[in-house]
């Protein structure tokens, strides 16, 4: 028996996700965002499910843009965090991929860029409210004329701007973002950009021409207390591995490293083949559900680099072998993430070199 633990990776439920986001986000387009290797679901692969249908892809840094057209694709690549040093904006002209601009040090790059190399599509970075990037609203107005006049940028430049809290549907900190956005680039066309994932879901004002969705495309999602497929996702990884041992353990013992749970009565204790070395998180907690077979049971103690311990008492039936789902088809990302103080999004962008990444149409 091998003892790999194994992230599947379901190039059907990939489609079918971007699908239903054009559906839903209409007539808006669709970046799809495939930032930090496609959320660690692997950047070619999912690029390559998705080429058909994927109008454009966004990416964090250049190196990706560059990883994208090294496969081959030719849509249309933003590059969210735009070029992070001079050199980077001939290299951006040089593969065709759009920049976002959000701050004055690129400001003063892109002014010496050529027009010969071909002119750098640019989206103008508007910080309505997150204060992580972008520049404030009243600098808008000057640098987007900045923007317009330089030799090497396209004329027709984007407008950004991103989220702090939209998966709070309906509150207050979102709302005010949106005017702030409207009110700053009220005269300035050009296409307009707010909405990532959760704002596709409950942000219906905020569509706009482009919206950026990642999450929403591994099936993830970031809502309190919702998962992905609460609003008709799949999701597109499945993690797991084998249950490698069953021992009955006698109440009153302590199970695993510090002996965090105890036993209430003799009862049997699981082992299965995964760990924090895989990437399953070291924080996840006593109580974390865990699928056996198709039997939902909590982990127990604390989570070890190879191995996870488990709390067989629900799961009589269960046989050394027997496959342990830690989240995917069956038991979303969601229901887990929060039992290690993080969200989905994180736990699968976490997996190790160690986790064998297979795929299926699925
Ligand atoms: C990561 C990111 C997104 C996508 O966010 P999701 O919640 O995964 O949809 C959109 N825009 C920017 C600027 C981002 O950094």
């Amino acid at each position: 028996m091998s003892r790999t633990t194994v992230a599947t990776i379901h190039l059907g439920a990939l489609r079918h996700n971007l699908a239903r986001i054009k559906a839903m986000a209409a007539p808006a387009k669709v970046m799809a965002v495939v930032k930090a290797d496609a959320y660690g679901h692997g950047l070619e692969r999912v690029a390559r499910a998705l080429d058909a249908e994927a109008e454009c892809f966004a990416v964090a840094a250049l190196g990706d843009g560059l990883r994208l057209r090294a496969a081959g694709h030719r849509q249309r690549i933003v590059v969210l965090s735009g070029p992070d040093q001079p050199g980077d904006i001939a290299e951006m002209q040089r593969l065709g991929l759009d920049a976002a601009i959000h701050h004055e040090a690129q400001l003063t790059w892109l002014a010496e860029a050529s027009a010969r190399r071909g002119r750098l599509r640019a989206w103008l970075k508007v910080d309505s409210g997150m204060h992580r990037l972008g520049f404030a609203p009243e600098r808008v107005p000057e640098v987007h004329a900045r923007l317009v006049a330089m030799p090497g940028v396209d004329p027709g430049i984007g407008l950004l701007t991103h989220f702090a809290e939209s998966e709070v549907f309906d509150g207050e900190v979102t709302r005010a973002q949106i005017a702030r956005f409207n009110e700053v680039i009220r005269g300035l066309d050009g296409p307009r950009s707010l909405s990532n994932s959760a704002a596709v879901l409950g942000w219906p004002e905020a569509r706009a021409d482009w919206v950026r969705t990642g999450g929403l495309l591994y099936g993830l999602s970031v809502v309190d207390g919702k998962s992905g497929a609460d609003f008709g996702f799949r999701p597109a990884m499945t993690l797991s591995t084998r249950l490698i041992a069953i021992n009955r353990i006698g109440k009153g013992e302590r199970i695993g490293y510090n002996g965090t749970w105890i036993c209430p009565e003799d009862m049997p204790v699981g082992v299965a083949a995964i760990g924090y070395g895989d990437g399953y998180p070291r924080s996840a907690a006593s109580g974390t559900p865990v699928l056996v077979g198709d039997a939902r049971v909590p982990l127990i103690g604390r989570v070890s680099m190879d191995l996870v311990t488990l709390d067989l008492r629900t799961a009589p039936q269960a046989k050394v072998g027997d496959r342990v789902t830690l989240w995917g088809e069956g038991l979303p990302a969601e229901a887990v993430a929060p039992h290690a103080c993080t969200i989905s999004y994180d736990l699968t962008c976490g997996m190790t070199r160690r986790v064998l990444f297979v795929e299926d149409e699925g």
